[in-house]
């Protein structure tokens, strides 16, 4: 079997007394159990990005995110899966791999960390900073943040290809926008696709606007996809990486009632959103509702 093989992402059924009597289905697509580093949403991205990489025959992966970011620790750990080398542009320069458990394992694993001073990590900042990089590494492939690329989506579209009855609702999480709009684009159309952003003031509609729009080009077609998206913009607890006692009750439930983990940064925040929906909506009667783990357990 391969390492990151997509077999180990089971579907978990939740049973639930008052969802069982209104006739709700809960499954959960257990992705984070497809590898520690590398885990949910993380290996459907990088995929393809891997390959695309190798056919253009570069020596590996210039990429960029904050200190806690699990996208350089499932880069850093898939590069050197694949024998390519990674370097990643790490926002903010107050942390260091010996002061950070995340840093610190991209470093073990082979990563170059290159620590970027906040002001000049801003988007146009970045451009210039991403250009500079590049020259420096002529034979690598540059990953945006999040794996926001062609390649990033076409993998999270074959999650659907490994579940087999009809979903009627799916829930996400949603960062860079990337996993959720792989998802709506892989999606039956009768499928609602309901995400929920972690940052705080995050304009969900207008990124995935954006995102699909800079991939599909066709409008007409960006806004049919958009239809099928549902925002939970309230369930970031006071946003990234912040939590509340509320929030890790919630997760020890989770934990007690199904063996279901949750990280706190993205995990627990999307599934408590789907509580809440299925709790206060009779939408979802006769329903099956699926939730994908997008992983995130090492930092969370
Ligand atoms: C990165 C990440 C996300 C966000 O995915 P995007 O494709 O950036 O929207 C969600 N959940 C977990 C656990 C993650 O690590």
């Amino acid at each position: 079997m391969h390492r990151f093989a997509t077999e180990k992402s089971i579907l978990q059924q939740l049973p639930h007394p008052d969802w069982d009597r209104r006739g709700i289905r809960v499954l959960v697509k257990r992705d984070d159990l497809i590898d520690p580093y590398v885990s949910g949403n993380k290996w459907r991205k990088l995929k393809y990005i891997l390959q695309l990489a190798r056919r253009q025959n570069q020596k590996g992966i210039l990429t960029l995110g904050g200190a806690f970011s699990n996208h350089l620790l499932a880069t850093a750990a898939a590069c050197r899966e694949a024998g390519l080398t990674s370097i990643a542009l790490v926002r903010g320069d107050e942390l260091t791999a010996e002061s950070n458990q995340n840093l610190h394992a991209c470093a073990e694993l082979g990563m170059a960390l290159h620590f970027l001073p906040r002001p000049e990590y801003d988007a146009n900042g970045m451009q210039a900073q991403q250009a500079i990089w590049m020259q420096r590494h002529p034979h690598c492939l540059f990953v945006p943040e999040g794996g926001a690329m062609p390649e990033g989506l076409k993998g999270c579209q074959e999650i659907w290809d490994e579940i087999a009855e009809p979903v009627h609702h799916v829930f996400v999480a949603q960062g860079s926008t990337t996993t959720s709009c792989g998802l709506l684009t892989g999606a039956a159309a009768s499928t609602t696709v309901h995400v929920v952003p972690v940052l705080k003031g995050f304009d969900s509609r207008a990124e995935m606007h954006s995102l699909l729009s800079s991939l599909l080009g066709d409008p007409s077609l960006v806004n049919s996809y958009l239809r099928q998206v549902a925002v939970h913009a309230g369930h970031h607890f006071g946003g990234y990486a912040k939590s509340t006692p509320e929030l890790l009750d919630f997760i020890r439930d989770c934990r007690q009632r199904w063996d279901l983990p949750l990280d706190r940064i993205y995990t627990a925040k999307a599934f408590h959103a789907l509580v809440d929906a299925v709790e206060n909506s009779a939408e979802f009667d006769g329903a099956t509702v699926l939730f994908l783990h997008t992983g995130g357990l090492f930092n969370g």
